[in-house]
């Protein structure tokens, strides 16, 4: 049913557009009143404004801790206007009714963001907010309650719609989001003590989201979906600027992310690196002299995959790089910032989504992994595993040369970032040959020599480029039989974690072969 906005209660933190709304509520006659700041920004702009604290009868006080907890405030939200005890004791007691909300709470998420210490992030918990908005969501039979400031203009629009009423199911609508605020800004208090405690399993746990993007649908065209952001400033495809290109869609927002976060463990200042992706799984990656021969390099590794791939950057996309990616299908580019020649160059491949980050996503930053299962949730600490040389110990007879040292770190990082069983030959910087996501590793390593066998052929070369590589294992070799399949295919030095009840007859098997071996001690799998 519609119901009329009368009076108004307003106690904002984020005071941005509060005087236009506040004008616009006056201007219908609406009668206002407000908390010490916002009161204070409103009397300002001329406006006419109550003291909450001129309703409750108490100042505001503790520091703003006690300021609207009252049950002038409280009985005006929550009573049924259509109850006559309700009406009843509002009338005992003085309480007038109160038809509108507006709140938003104090900035604990920006407080915890901006690395504030523990005390200010306690004294930045918002409760006389929350528990108003709760108050007036439960009550949204008569009551609307608006707690972003994305709302204000539909608000308006409803009022102006309905002669200054606003329908039941606008109300519904608004206490909804009301909910997910106070659940959000509860789990966001939750998850920063659950930090600050170091607690790796809390008893409970509560994950928040805001709507960034409808989605035309998931992974498959009849399952719908959404796309929601965490708040955090990460570069990546969340907070990506999209230049040009249609909408991404579920597929392209999953394997943009992976293509991301891979090229992100490749410092610019290393050199140039390119990622390309298909299906979450990289087909090519590779390092370069310039941007366009990473580009290149990581193409020919599987140019037939990289057709309608996902390509990352880790430098600023160039023109000659642009031209060379616009000679095929591309889904997406996502690099930290693209010159104006190449912007122009893409400008003409309409379909082509480029996206720009604010840098490169720090793959050491902590973070959380959540899988939804049947029944409940698996969360755990985002793999932010690294190695370094001095990780790496040598167990085979011969040691690796330089060369299969760096290209074993390569291989390494690209690895981490395959679905498992993961296996990656490298040669010079780029990969030549990916396995992923099988259920036996030597079918992996049979798969990724095999495409390397057909490359060559695309390529004219007359042998694979597996021969003279390295190859990386995302866990261990549990027979020898993948690691004499690697060395078949060409390669002479393998990086793996270790940790088989046969390790020895691994190494053995290395040691006949001529390879040379290095164990890593932490194994990367993905799922
Ligand atoms: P103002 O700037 O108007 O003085 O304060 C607005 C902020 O105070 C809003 O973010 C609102 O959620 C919060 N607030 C309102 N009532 C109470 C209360 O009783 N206790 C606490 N801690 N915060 C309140």
């Amino acid at each position: 049913a519609l119901h009329p906005v009368r009076r108004a209660l307003i106690s904002v933190s984020d005071k941005t557009g509060l005087v236009d709304l506040a004008k616009a509520l006056a201007a219908r006659g609406v009668e206002l009143l407000s908390t010490g700041g916002s009161a204070g920004m409103l009397r300002d702009a001329g406006l006419q404004v109550r003291d909450v604290a001129d309703v409750t009868g108490f100042p505001e006080m503790m520091d703003g801790r006690v300021k609207t907890l009252h049950p002038k405030v409280h009985g005006g939200l929550l009573a049924l206007r259509d109850d006559e005890g309700h009406v009843a004791a509002m009338n005992e007691h003085g309480i007038g009714p109160i038809d509108l909300l507006i709140v938003n709470l104090y900035p604990f998420e920006e407080t915890v963001a901006k690395g504030a210490d523990y005390d200010t992030c306690i004294e930045n918990i918002d409760i006389g907010g929350p528990a108003m908005i709760r108050a007036a969501a439960k009550n949204h039979k008569f009551v609307n309650v608006v707690v972003d400031v994305e709302d204000y203009q539909p608000l308006l629009d409803e009022l102006e719609a309905n002669d200054g009423a606003t329908s039941y199911a606008f109300r519904q609508k608004l206490a909804l989001t009301a909910y997910a605020r106070t659940g959000a800004y509860d789990a966001a208090v939750s998850a920063w003590m659950t930090g600050a405690l170091e607690e790796t399993a809390p008893r409970r746990r509560a994950f928040a989201g805001t709507l960034a993007q409808t989605l035309r649908y998931g992974e498959n065209p009849h399952q719908s979906a959404a796309f929601y952001t965490d708040g955090s400033d990460r570069p990546g495809v969340a907070n990506a600027t999209q230049l040009q290109g249609k909408e991404l869609s579920y597929n392209n927002i999953n394997d943009t992310d992976a293509a991301f976060e891979l090229v992100s463990e490749f410092l610019p200042g290393n050199g140039p690196a390119c990622a390309i992706i298909k299906h979450a799984n990289p087909c090519g990656v590779a390092r370069g002299q310039t941007l366009r021969e990473a580009y290149m390099s990581a193409f020919d590794c599987d140019r037939t995959s990289a057709f309608g791939g996902i390509i990352a950057l880790n430098s600023k996309l160039d023109a000659e790089t642009a031209e060379e990616i616009s000679q095929i299908f591309t889904e997406v580019i996502i690099a930290p910032g693209a010159d104006d020649a190449a912007k122009e160059i893409l400008a003409k491949k309409k379909n082509v989504r480029l996206l720009l980050t604010n840098g490169l996503a720090n793959p050491l930053t902590a973070g959380l992994m959540v899988k939804q299962v049947s029944g409940g949730y698996l969360v755990q600490d985002k793999d932010a595993g690294h190695i370094d040389m001095d990780d790496l110990k040598v167990v085979t007879k011969r040691q690796p040369s330089e060369k299969e040292m760096a290209d074993m770190l390569f291989a390494w990082k690209v690895a981490k970032h395959v679905k498992s069983n993961a296996i990656v030959y490298v040669k010079d910087g780029a990969t030549v040959g990916v396995g992923a996501g099988q259920m036996s590793r030597v079918d992996s390593c049979r798969i990724a020599a095999r495409k390397a066998q057909d490359m060559a052929e695309v390529l004219g070369l007359s042998e694979p480029l597996t021969r003279g590589s390295v190859v990386a294992s995302d866990a261990f070799f549990p027979f020898a039989d993948g690691l004499l399949t690697a060395a078949e295919a060409g390669a002479t030095a393998v990086i793996q974690p270790g940790g088989s009840m046969r390790d020895d007859e691994v190494i053995a098997a290395a040691d006949e072969a001529g390879l040379a071996m290095v164990m890593t001690g932490m194994r990367h799998f993905r799922h």
